[in-house]
């Protein structure tokens, strides 16, 4: 038997994200693991009971590990909480299971503003403007029996129950990930809570004690839901939603009466009300019916909210109960940018209303037609547009949405959540499929970028008061050698299946290049692989400042402007409340990147901008205007970035650049772009 002390450092402590880390790890050990916080004790390998413990920032949890490979499940943990379970020691909580690359924003916080006649506020959710007829979307009770048919078929009963549950769901990923691949990743947490010990054996105790499989199931998931929503916590209460979405979905399974919930949806679009959407609701409104979405609770980090974002789905949440007095066919304006609902709105209202969204819709259908094009300015300039993407689902999206490449492969999706890394082969078919999916269009690999603020329990990094400024990115690769000789084989072998670069995150010393570089060459050598471009990223103000002298040997550049803009600024991009004044239309941001583009033409290489910068619509004509040659974004904004530049000239964008390098702070700088 072991035991270990921990303070959690996380900001919000022990929330989805870390805790599903700390479960996942412990599940890889034979041990009986249990984690004590206050007078609770649970089992470490229940995701619900871990979370349910409640612990905060700062909070001390004893973990006791008891079993064959206690010492190897201890040090496991110790390295994955040390390095932060998945955050950094500042991050906030993540709106996603994972970081989403290609996850619209939530929407920037709006002035107030004053609410009109008739009008109700609640908060802006996801943006864009949804005008129609009401339709309440109420929750249908579900039936239970009250029979007892003995402890051997009511355990059978549940285990159908959740066996369909889990097609389900999985089907449910499926389509999920056809709009919004990122987000469908709840589902997958929606079918671990199915396969959750401490949740089945809650049940199975109910059962055994002679309470039917629908009554034990109910009561568990209600308890369990309750003690989720009691710990007053807005994150803990967006999972207990998750709790009873998934609960409910097995109930209607057990109860045989999935078709009797199903509901009669009117024939024209609507503007749906409730008092609450699961995110298995939101993911199966048809877009063709629905024109929005607005509840009476919930909040906009719900996942919920983020999969209504992805789907592009108007909507405005905890809008408080009145909301649900509105009667069917009412007509309302839905404002999801300021989480306004107009109902029934003057006649005035709705012409102007009609009119933005008409002009809205116009523009967005004009970019998506002209999706293939390239983006070629007033005065014949061209930027290349390419998009950022986490895996191959995204790269077949990124290909059909006009992406002209892949300007950033994050990498670190197949390293992350796992006990051991990917073998070479594993890595090799991921990165074979998108180049294959890309169709010879250029795919830029960024190789592994973890460090500190990204634990792999199977590269241990030793405990850092600053991992921001500690082993990560290349730094990290270089120091374990074994690990990014794997992934450059991998990368290498699949060279010749499409038209692949190879890109190193987090440079700061032309040393670093040469090691890197030449692992490059000499596997390349080994291997008899094509020769591919290779170049570096550049998100550390020292290597913008030598750009020059790079330039001199890398391929190309890409300018890191989310890590760039943290180390010029010396704010943490994730921290609760600077990261939204860490912009990077700061002019010291901007003069790096002034400074990149010009060592880098000088010797006749080009840049890109793989930052969330470059989606910026404010920042976008700057950029071009200081010579960046790339925009690589997110796959669902490539059509409007392309459709801006097409309305840019290249000699107003070089003058409003060379304005915004003499401007003294990021607010005068987005005051010259009005967009
Ligand atoms: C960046 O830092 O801007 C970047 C694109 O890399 P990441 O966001 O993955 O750190
Ligand atoms: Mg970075």
């Amino acid at each position: 038997m072991k035991q270990l002390n921990f303070v959690i450092d996380n900001v919000t402590g022990l929330h989805a994200r870390p805790a599903k880390v700390f479960v996942k790890i412990a599940k890889q050990f034979k041990s009986d693991i249990r984690v004590l916080h206050g007078s609770k004790k649970v089992n470490a390998k229940s995701l619900i009971a871990v979370l349910g413990l409640g612990v905060k920032h700062g909070g001390a949890i004893q973990v006791e590990l008891d079993g064959v490979d206690e010492e190897l499940a201890a040090e496991a943990l110790q390295t994955a909480v040390s390095a932060g379970l998945g955050e950094g020691d500042h991050a906030p909580e993540p709106a996603a299971v994972r970081s989403a690359p290609s996850k619209p924003a939530a929407p920037a916080p709006v002035a107030v503003e004053a609410l009109p006649k008739n009008g109700l506020r609640g908060v802006a959710a996801a943006p864009g403007l949804a005008i129609g007829p009401i339709f309440q979307l109420r929750q249908t009770a579900v039936t239970l029996s009250q029979e007892f048919a003995g402890v051997a078929v009511e355990q059978d009963r549940l285990e159908t129950a959740l066996a369909h549950g889990q097609e389900q769901l999985f089907a449910l990923r499926q389509k999920v990930e056809a709009h919004a691949p990122d987000e469908a990743a709840i589902f997958d947490v929606h079918r671990e809570l199915l396969a959750d010990d401490d949740l089945l054996e809650t049940v199975q105790q109910k059962i055994e004690s002679q309470q039917n499989a629908g009554q034990a199931w109910q009561a568990t998931i209600e308890e369990k839901a309750a003690q989720m929503a009691a710990l007053d916590d807005p994150l803990l209460a967006a999972r207990a939603a998750d709790i009873r979405d998934v609960g409910n979905r097995i109930l209607k399974l057990l109860a045989g009466d999935e078709a009797a919930g199903e509901v009669q949806w009117p024939d024209h679009p609507v503007v749906v009300i409730a008092h609450d959407l699961t995110p298995s609701d939101t993911a199966t409104l048809d877009p063709q019916k629905v024109l929005g979405f607005a509840t009476a609770v919930g909040g906009p980090t719900a996942h919920s909210a983020i999969i209504a974002r992805a789907l592009n789905l108007p909507a405005v949440v905890s809008v408080g109960e009145g909301l649900l007095e509105i009667a069917d066919g009412t007509a309302v304006i839905l404002n999801g940018s300021n989480g306004i609902i107009q109902v029934n709105p003057d006649d005035a209202a709705q012409k102007e209303a009609q009119s933005q969204l008409a002009a809205a819709k116009q523009q967005q259908q004009a970019a998506r037609e002209q999706a293939d094009a390239p983006a070629i300015t007033l005065d014949n300039h061209r930027v290349e547009i390419a998009a950022n993407i986490g895996g191959v689902a995204d790269a077949q999206k990124a290909n059909q949405s006009g992406a002209e490449g892949v300007g950033l492969l994050r990498t670190e999706f197949l390293f992350l959540d796992r006990a051991t890394p990917p073998s070479e082969d594993e890595q090799f078919e991921v990165y074979r499929q998108i180049a294959e999916a890309m169709a010879g269009k250029p795919v830029i690999i960024r190789t592994l970028d973890i460090g500190g603020d990204k634990p792999l329990p199977y590269v241990k990094v030793p405990p850092e008061d600053n991992p921001f400024l500690g082993e990560r990115g290349l730094r990290l690769c270089l120091a374990r050698p074994e690990l990014m000789r794997e992934q450059l084989r991998a990368i290498l072998r699949a060279a010749s299946y499409g038209s692949l670069r190879i890109m190193f995150p987090m440079v700061a010393d032309m040393s670093e290049w040469v090691a890197a570089k030449s692992m490059v060459d000499e596997i390349r050598a080994e291997l008899n692989a094509p020769v591919v471009p290779v170049g570096i990223m550049i998100e550390i103000p020292a290597a913008a400042l030598m750009t020059d002298l790079f330039a001199k040997e890398v391929d190309f550049f890409s300018i890191g402007t989310n890590d760039l803009t943290q180390y010029t600024l010396a704010m943490d991009r994730m921290h609760p409340t600077l990261a939204s004044k860490s912009d990077g239309l700061h002019p010291a941001v901007l003069r790096l990147i002034d400074a990149t583009v010009r060592g880098a033409h000088a010797s006749g290489k080009w840049v890109g901008v793989c930052g969330a910068l470059g989606a910026d619509p404010q920042a976008a004509p700057i950029l071009m205007g200081l010579g960046v040659d790339e925009l690589s974004v997110s796959v669902p904004s490539i059509a409007m970035v392309k459709a801006q530049i097409r309305t840019l000239s290249q000699a107003e964008a070089q003058k409003l650049a060379a304005k915004a390098l003499a401007c003294a702070t990021a607010r005068e700088v987005r005051e010259l772009v009005r967009v």
